[in-house]
């Protein structure tokens, strides 16, 4: 049963040890330590030469068999599931910066993102060099001997902007600089970031993975494709481990020192999320593209913007990158602020909530709400419009979306 697909492997993943009970879920490992037999088994452990789980905080074996089928799916060499997607963010990024080092980054970027690169990290020296992503002169231009990665959403959120993966990973990998990719709005099985030169992918799987918005958590996935040989933080174990070096530093030293792993209960919920992510990410797209025709010729609805609708600017790229269906998030925009208000207010089927991929369809307004704190300048500079909706499309029927969005219109 080799050949399996992704949606099988996704199910079928056998787990490390059988359970006694023959569970057929995995069982919940509610513990925060691991018995040993002798003090020689003890250090074998603590030395990592065997795999024994010793402290939760480290591993723990429902964190690790929510790990073990990512794994599978997505043929990398190691996924660490931690509390949040942005604690993946941060412990990737410090796994890899260091005082004088830059990031060639996008302004377009999640909030909490753009914030932890500019005012976290700069605090402790790491310039956020912002630029266009989808011009790869520019890019070339910026990095320089302390860049230590090129920082990207694959769709940016919710700009909706698609930068040029193979070219930006063909630029790092001329300069010895990985592409780190926040991959949260394609799921794995429709886009491959490996194959477009991602060396190290980042989700939030609170979003499609968890299954009905049960719970926060984030994932760190190393390709295991890149050389690390001229990165100033991983040269050196890069020199004994090879291409597994990012993960070793991140296993062993950053992973446990921010303490921030995944807990077993939310491990259990997103494993049974995952089970049906494909079925339900193929309703959901298929949906979002279906409203984002429909808007297109509704009155009172100035633009819409999807990367699937063969108007869009980055229609050719994105279809390229991530097939006929990029993503279950659509934006519009409406002739101001206050009728973007007004709208949000009339819903009666759509959700008022921030989130993306629940089941339930969300309609945020982004300028007041997740970049709220930022000045009316820097919003400008994210390209964040006061005109904008954000809708993330859920598994109700597109027909009562579409009737609820066109009556908040009316
Ligand atoms: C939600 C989100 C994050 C942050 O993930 P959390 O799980 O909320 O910490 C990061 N990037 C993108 C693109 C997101 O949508």
């Amino acid at each position: 049963m080799k050949t399996t697909r992704f949606e099988t492997r996704l199910l079928h993943t056998p787990y490390e040890k059988q359970d006694p009970y023959r569970a057929l879920s995995m069982p919940v490992y509610h513990t925060a330590a691991y018995e040993f037999d002798t003090a020689e088994a003890m250090e074998t452990a603590f030395c990592g030469r065997t795999s024994d789980h010793a402290y939760s905080r480290i591993t723990n074996p429902t964190v690790q068999y929510f790990e073990d089928r990512i794994r599978a799916v997505t043929g990398a060499l190691s996924v660490t599931a931690l509390n949040s997607g942005m604690a993946a963010i941060s412990n990737v990024l410090m796994s890899v910066a260091y005082t004088g080092a830059n990031v060639v980054t996008s302004p377009h970027l999640f909030g909490n993102t753009y914030s932890l690169l500019k005012n976290t990290l700069g605090a402790f020296g790491v310039e956020a060099r912002f630029c266009d992503l989808t011009n790869p002169d520019e890019v070339r231009k910026r990095v320089d001997a302390n860049t230590c990665a090129i920082f990207l959403e694959v769709i940016t959120n919710p700009q909706l902007e698609v930068a040029d993966l193979k070219s930006l990973a063909a630029i790092g990998r001329e300069n010895g600089v990985p592409l780190i990719a926040d991959t949260t709005v394609v799921p794995f099985h429709v886009f491959h970031a490996a194959q477009f030169g991602v060396a190290i992918e980042i989700v939030s799987s609170t979003k499609y993975i968890s299954g009905g918005a049960t719970s926060i958590g984030g994932l760190i996935i190393d390709h295991g494709t890149f050389d690390w040989s001229r990165s100033v933080r991983l040269k050196e174990p890069c020199a004994q481990y090879g291409a597994g070096a990012f993960t070793v530093k991140l296993r062993k030293e950053i992973h446990r020192n921010l303490g921030a792993y995944m807990t077993p209960q939310v491990a259990y919920m997103q494993t049974l999320g995952l089970e049906s992510m494909p079925v339900r990410f193929e309703r959901q797209a298929a949906t979002c593209l279906e409203l984002a025709q429909r808007l297109q010729s509704t009155a009172r609805v100035e633009a819409v913007n999807y990367t699937g609708l063969p108007s869009n600017p980055y229609y050719e790229l994105s279809r390229s990158q991530f097939g006929a269906y990029p993503g279950a998030m659509l934006t519009f925009d409406l002739a101001s602020r206050e009728a973007c208000f007004t709208f949000m207010n009339k819903l009666r089927l759509v959700c008022r909530a921030t989130n993306l991929f629940d089941n339930k369809t969300l309609a945020i307004h982004p300028a007041s709400t997740i970049y709220g704190g930022f000045t009316e300048e820097q919003r400008r500079g994210m390209d964040i419009s006061q005109k904008t909706i954000r809708l993330s499309v859920g598994l109700e029927h597109p027909d009562d979306l579409y009737a609820d969005l066109f009556q908040a219109l009316g």
